[in-house]
């Protein structure tokens, strides 16, 4: 009996040396200590822009790496041979891996194709002017770098819904190919958000359908991974990725685990795509993401009672990757929605100890930002650790407050010294009388986190837990505590991050 944490391994600004996978790979044994049990690489994919790619602007899926194409054979990350490495590496250390993929649209055509489009309105797409206009467009995808290698299929305007370039007019507009529509089973925003960038991919097209799912076959026999994050789902036609996944897994006898990114804070709009695509995958949990953002960017108003209201952890928790930050939301990035500092030990407190979801953790708040500035929650390795050995057993709401959120682990007998009490605030802190369980009468626990005086908890289950102004409290059991001799531990890392980050603001002057 394990608890799983991912890991989404990088961060969208990390330096494009091409050492990525390699980094990776040496790190795995490390990470599997850590207690990460799944990792979720960048896209291994070629982009448009070559070696500095982050991934997202897909060029060629079969170049992994391994074809000089857009200036350059690797990839931001590494090559392919380095990726299939890293994959089996993290595999021999017992880490699931992940791969991002990119499936919406294409960027980087290899030439241009004359065509007729209907001029659409990028606010409103409903809005499609009635004549079709002369079109010239980058549709055609040949890969001439790659030769047919692995896939003979090449790409022209019948593959694509629609384009936001035509050469034939200067317009800033988006462009409805002739003969296409919308997929009407995506998300809503704009009338239609079918069209996100790029040649937008028609996955209504047959021959497109078949090739996707050759290309997925394809990628699982090749590098071995084993699952996907799937990018920009609300995009794409629900019923496609529900087939597809289904596909995969009927071919490769395999479970294939997949999780879906579908940006949106409306949890119903998340619970209708899980029915749309018959709970075929896991999406992130988005909600939770901007509740915990809010509670710490609203100077303390944010009523902590609603910290999981209307979150897939509530209402879909059977299907909730649970996370803080991502790339897209660091500081800087399209979807910049960055959890604030002093309240991420909080937000990854309860991410890693309820019992609800699997939680993400973002390489950025693991390892930092050094391009930023920004540095590594230094309570994580902890949590991490507290997760695996003591967040068991069932949830029970601790406090009812609007400003401080707490609950117990009730413990598992299948894993002994398990149980744990987590609290934490957006804003005053304070002591609250908890009832942790008959279960625990007479038993002292530690204070893991938040450096408070140890409790004992008294014959009827109840004892006082403190949390501090802004802070977050982990209270676990002795047992736990004097077995792992965590204070030794915790301390020695908190010494040797601590001297990172001088080094770090030192060097930055
Ligand atoms: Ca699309």
């Amino acid at each position: 009996m394990k608890n799983g944490v991912m890991l989404q391994g990088f961060e969208w600004e990390l330096p494009a040396d091409g050492r990525h996978w390699s980094f990776l790979k040496k790190q795995a044994k490390h990470f599997a200590r850590m207690g990460i049990t799944s990792l979720w690489l960048p896209p291994a994919t070629k982009g448009s822009g070559g070696a500095r790619d982050v991934g997202y602007g897909v060029y060629d899926l079969y170049d992994l790496g391994e074809f000089d194409q857009k200036g350059s054979v690797r990839t931001k990350y590494g090559t392919a041979r380095e990726y299939r490495a890293c994959v089996k590496a993290l595999r021999a250390a017992g880490i699931q891996t992940l791969a991002d993929t990119v499936l919406n649209h294409r960027l980087g055509a290899d030439g241009t194709e004359r065509t007729r489009a209907f001029p659409v309105n990028p606010e409103n797409r409903l809005e499609i002017e009635p004549e079709a206009v002369d079109a010239e467009v980058y549709t055609r995808f040949t890969f001439p770098g790659r030769g047919g290698r692995y896939s003979d299929f090449t790409w022209d305007a019948s593959c694509f819904t629609a384009v936001d370039w035509n050469g034939l007019d200067s317009r800033k507009s988006l462009w409805l190919l002739e003969g296409k529509r919308w997929a009407e089973d995506v998300d809503g925003e704009h009338g239609n958000y079918d069209y996100l960038m790029g040649a937008d991919v028609d996955v209504s097209e047959p021959r497109v359908r078949r090739e996707l799912n050759r290309w997925g076959r394809w990628y699982l026999v090749h590098t071995r991974v084993d699952g996907f994050r799937l990018d920009a789902v609300k995009h794409i036609s629900a019923a496609f990725y529900r087939d597809w996944l289904k596909a995969l897994r009927r071919a490769s006898r395999r479970e294939v685990y997949a999780v879906g990114e579908y940006w949106q804070p409306n949890v119903d709009c998340l619970l209708r795509y899980l029915d749309q695509v018959d709970h075929g995958m896991d999406l992130f949990d988005v909600p939770l993401h901007f509740h915990l953002r809010e509670a710490s960017s609203s100077g303390g108003a944010y009523d902590m009672r609603g910290l999981t209201r209307d979150t897939l952890t509530q209402r879909a928790p059977m299907c909730a990757v649970t996370f803080v930050d991502n790339h897209d939301t660091q500081p800087g990035q399209s979807l910049e929605s960055w959890v604030e500092g002093w309240f991420k030990a909080a937000a990854y407190g309860l991410i890693l100890l309820q019992k609800e979801g699997y939680p993400c953790v973002f390489w950025g708040d693991l390892f930092g930002i050094p391009s930023r500035g920004i540095g590594a929650v230094s309570e994580l390795p902890e949590l991490m650790r507290i997760r695996r050995w003591c967040a068991y057993g069932e949830e029970t709401r601790a406090v009812d407050d609007s400003h401080i959120y707490g609950f117990v682990r009730g413990g598992d007998a299948r894993v002994p010294g398990s149980g744990c009490v987590f609290l934490c605030t957006n804003a005053e802190g304070g002591v609250r009388r908890v009832e942790v369980g008959q279960d625990f009468a007479g038993q002292v626990f530690r204070c893991a986190i938040g450096g408070h005086e140890a409790v004992t908890v008294g014959p009827d289950g109840w004892a006082d837990f403190a949390v501090a102004d802004g802070g977050m409290s982990v209270y676990v059991p002795e047992e736990t505590w004097k077995v792992r001799a965590w204070r030794v531990w915790a301390s020695a890392k908190r010494g040797m991050r601590a001297a990172l980050h001088g080094a770090r603001v030192k060097l930055m002057g």
